[in-house]
């Protein structure tokens, strides 16, 4: 299995490029994190957890029309959709926030783009009854307004960040800010597998339960392993989840879906991969969307969640040494894959998810015989029905 150096590099990507008032709380995350991990009773709790508050296991679901559909494909939709709060990213805040407390943590922080990954911060807060500041830059406080009012229902503060582009990139200088000044009581929860070393790994560990259940339905179902599998990349959490359980079932394609937004010639996109350059973004190496001036690009994609103009560094490892590949479907893509999905099976996709479902027609095309594949089916549509009702 692919673990970081001591360094937390993957090949030459991730480590740690914070702060040195940085260096002492990150050292012992990690240690405490590496404990946590040989400690039953943490598995035990967290496990139970998953279970009874989230709602796994959740359902490999064969997806019969969707199938005939796209004829050259046999297609298994992994339900992450099903989970509490609508998608994958209670996993990694279920399992951050339950080793938070044990490091006796009382203050949970995060920041958020779209408002996802701080509505499922917000949900383990109070879950939990720890305090929750969550960061969001100011113009994405507006854009996501339902976003705020769940946080703040759930007893989260969210502040509003006015610096910079008032986006998802100066929320979360705001949030190593925070963490810096309150190390001692201060838990930061980040929601993918990016930032400093150990959270790549850390953040992997929480989700890969995803492809640990798929692998085991689908040779349940099956007899067999499945010939690829697909997932949507933003930083890339729910994509390393289901792939990492296959990373030495050598047979098995695995394909990183990106967002081309606009297109991959305009600037309006968030490929990180497929057209950014080597750079440090949020404290760790990897593909990111810079100009040649090592300036950080806006990223754009119709689904907010893909919206981010990095990628997490052990993806863009995969990509260097060939073991997964990764492509791009547009915004209006996109749009026709949560149609193709809704109308074939009656499941709504959020836009993120949509992106892989989008990308089977193409595969379809791309394949001899009939091959069978995972999609990972990350998050519900409900939150995108704005941005939808728009667009039809
Ligand atoms: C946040 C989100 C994503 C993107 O994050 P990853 O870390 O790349 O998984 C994808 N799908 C949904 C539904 C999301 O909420």
């Amino acid at each position: 299995m692919v673990s970081p150096d001591k360094l937390g590099h993957f090949g030459e990507f991730g480590g740690r490029f914070v702060p040195e008032t940085l260096m002492a709380v990150l050292l012992e995350l990690e240690c405490e994190f590496k404990k946590a991990m040989k400690d039953p009773s943490f598995k035990k709790e967290f496990a139970a957890y998953l279970q009874n508050f989230a709602g796994r296991p959740t359902n490999l679901y064969h997806a019969e029309r969707l199938s005939k559909q796209l004829k050259a494909l046999k297609v298994y939709l992994k339900r992450e959709d099903l989970l509490h709060t609508g998608a994958h990213k209670i996993n990694n805040t279920l399992g951050q926030i339950i080793l938070a407390r044990r490091m006796g943590k009382t203050r949970i922080i995060a920041e958020t783009g779209a408002g996802q990954h701080g509505v499922a911060t917000a949900t383990v807060s109070a879950l939990f009854g720890l305090k929750c500041v969550i960061y969001m830059g100011a113009e994405d406080v507006v854009r996501q307004a339902l976003n705020v009012v769940r946080m703040r229902l759930m007893g989260a503060t969210v502040v509003p960040v006015t610096s910079g582009s008032k986006t998802l990139k100066d929320a979360m200088n705001e949030a190593i800010r925070d963490w810096v000044t309150n190390v001692n009581d201060t838990f930061y929860i980040i929601g993918s597998v990016a930032g400093p070393h150990p959270y790549p790994m850390m953040v992997r560990e929480f989700q890969k339960i995803i492809g640990q259940e798929a692998r085991r339905q689908f040779l349940k179902a099956e007899g067999d392993l499945p010939d690829y599998l697909l997932a949507c990349v933003g930083g890339g959490s729910n994509a390393m989840g289901l792939f990492h359980a296959f990373f030495n079932d050598k047979a098995v394609k695995m394909i990183g879906v990106e967002a081309a937004g606009h297109g991959l010639n305009t600037h309006a996109h968030s490929a990180a991969i497929g057209k950014g350059t080597p750079g440090i973004l949020h404290g760790s190496k990897s593909a990111l969307l810079q100009d040649t001036d090592g300036q950080v690009q806006i990223a754009h994609s119709i689904a907010a969640g893909l919206d981010y103009p990095g990628v997490g560094p052990e993806h863009y490892y995969y990509k260097t040494i060939g073991r997964a590949d990764y492509v791009s479907v547009d915004d209006k893509e996109a749009i026709a894959g949560v149609k193709l999905l809704s109308r074939s099976e009656g499941i709504i996709p959020a836009l993120e998810s949509a992106h892989a479902v989008a990308y089977l027609s193409k595969l379809a095309k791309r394949v001899k015989g009939r091959k069978t594949v995972i999609v990972c089916l990350s998050g519900r549509g409900d939150k995108d029905m704005g941005t939808i009702k728009e667009v039809m």
